[in-house]
């Protein structure tokens, strides 16, 4: 498999994070605040999917689980690409293995605009980064991607979703995707650990799962170093 628009943001932060995701995911510990805020986030996507009336959803489970299929997704979602379909929620992507879906995709007279749903009140830097993979994957795969929305969560509960448009600050992104994405993910495939000094980016933009982990690593090499010294 190649990444995931999760994958790639994570190699992001940390290249270390990446390859832990994939090789030791035991290892991390996710603050139940995080999984609660999670959560809230699928439920608010979920009812955005009629925001546009009536949709077709792409979901397809592995027999038996909640884990997405992501080759059946992506041939049903070529097929109502292909069928004309107006409106496709959790519409797949996969570009030489790279995944991605996007919450709707609406067909426009020239192609098809998509909207990524975040249960927030406004516009965040990372949204925008995770809409520049979505185009980047979407328009590797032949789609014409016109405009880019991020919902955001309004303040009157009775019109909830309030589309923001990000097109030029998210398409500005596609190179910088590109100049990363093939590096990450010859970087994930490596046997060795990849190691990382625990730095900064430990904490930014979201505070990192493995963090008990890399400061142990940290601890042990310093009391290691202590050692050789005396
Ligand atoms: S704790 Fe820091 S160094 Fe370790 S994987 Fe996370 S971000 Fe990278």
């Amino acid at each position: 498999m190649g990444l995931t628009k999760t994958d790639f943001m994570r190699g992001m932060q940390c290249r270390k994070m990446l390859w832990l995701d994939k090789h030791k995911p035991r290892l991390r510990v996710i603050p139940p605040e995080i999984q609660a805020r999670l959560d809230a986030g699928n439920d608010f996507g979920d009812c955005a999917m009629g925001m546009f009336g009536p949709y077709e959803e792409m979901t397809v489970y592995r027999p038996g689980t909640h884990i997405p299929d992501k080759k059946k997704m992506a041939e049903k979602t070529a097929q109502h690409l292909a069928s004309g379909t107006p409106v496709i929620c959790e519409a797949a992507f996969l570009y030489y293995n790279h995944y991605c879906a996007v919450d709707i995709l609406r067909k426009t007279e020239n192609g098809y605009d998509f909207y990524e749903v975040k249960n927030s009140p406004e516009v965040h830097e990372t949204f925008v980064r995770d809409a520049g993979f979505q185009n980047y994957i979407l328009s590797r795969s032949g789609v014409k991607v016109g405009r880019i929305y991020i919902v955001t969560h309004g303040e009157d509960e009775n019109h909830p979703f309030v589309p923001v448009d990000i097109t030029p600050q998210a398409k500005a992104y596609y190179t910088w995707v590109n100049s990363h994405i093939w590096d990450l993910n010859r970087m994930q495939k490596e046997r060795e650990e990849v190691m990382v000094e625990p730095g900064p980016q430990c904490r930014e933009p979201y505070e990192c799962w493995y963090y008990d982990y890399c400061h142990s690593q940290l601890l042990q090499k310093r009391g290691e170093g202590e050692d050789e010294d005396l």
